[in-house]
């Protein structure tokens, strides 16, 4: 059977195709890395294979431990079948030391201990940036009501913990990190999934012992090989065992830098 139907949108790293039934679709996982809103692109093969592999691990954690997912299974190397969900438009942010926007809006230095762990909420629009907003923007404008509010804090709270658990056991601190949500309708039924992806695309994530980074700053700041650092963290999850299983690559190609 043919899993994957007609494209239905294609994002900066991922394209969407039709699933086998009405209910699912297919995820493809691109090489493409975009930073500062799509303003630096670059082709890196081997990333969304990588990224498929690591986000599939993620994802089928923490549905054991009861967190509801989109993600159904891995269909080959690039594409996994998720549930169809509607995409609430907003990025969920978690932070737990200081980097990136945090250290930029409140002028904090980078690896600054923060006096516990924050979450911030964006709103999903390239256009605008995906500004920064506040819970009273959320449901002011209905992008979600209090009990998805309610659900999505207490999701993103048990997934931080599980996370940097899950981290801290191979050597690696959890940052910060993005997650989406969207609702799944079942019948008359609606409740609130985590979507998207986790991956060293969506999250910082620091050696223990080096603060070597090992995520996408390696691509935004040109720190470093991008496909070596997730490999690294591909590795120290289990998932890569041998070299070869390492994606063969050619250097990357940058598509656009402004
Ligand atoms: P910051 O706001 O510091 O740029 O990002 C905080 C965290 O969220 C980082 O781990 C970053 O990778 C992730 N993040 C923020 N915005 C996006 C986005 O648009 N796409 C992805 N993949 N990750 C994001």
């Amino acid at each position: 059977m043919k899993s994957r139907g007609k494209k239905l949108y294609e994002g900066k790293a991922k394209t969407l195709y039709e699933g086998p039934d009405p209910d699912t679709l297919v995820v493809h996982f691109k090489d493409d890395a975009t930073a500062y809103n799509a303003e630096k692109h670059a082709i890196i093969e081997g990333k969304g294979v990588l990224n498929n592999r690591i986000s599939e691990l993620i994802f089928t954690r923490l549905g054991e431990i009861g967190i509801p997912t989109h993600f159904i299974k891995r269909l080959n190397m690039r594409e996994q079948l998720v549930n169809k969900v509607e995409i609430i438009p907003l990025e969920v942010i978690v932070r737990n030391v200081a980097a990136g926007g945090i250290c930029k809006l409140l002028g904090l230095t980078e690896g600054e201990a923060l006096p516990r762990t924050i979450i911030e909420y964006c709103y999903k629009d390239d256009k605008l940036g995906d500004p920064l907003i506040s819970d009273e923007h959320i449901l002011a404008f209905g992008w979600a009501n209090p009990q998805e509010l309610d659900d999505i804090v207490s999701m993103t709270m048990r997934i931080n913990d599980f996370l940097t658990g899950l981290f801290a056991g191979i050597g690696i601190r959890l940052i910060d990190f993005k997650i989406e949500y969207g609702r799944q309708y079942d019948g008359d039924m609606v409740r609130v999934v985590l979507a998207d992806e986790i991956s060293p695309d969506s999250c910082r994530l620091w050696d223990v012992e080096t603060n070597r980074k090992l995520d996408k700053d390696n691509f935004r700041r040109d720190l470093g090989d991008l496909v070596d650092a997730y490999s690294e963290v591909a590795k120290r999850l289990g998932i890569l065992h041998g070299k070869n299983e390492i994606p063969k690559r050619s250097k990357p190609v940058l598509v656009k830098s402004d």
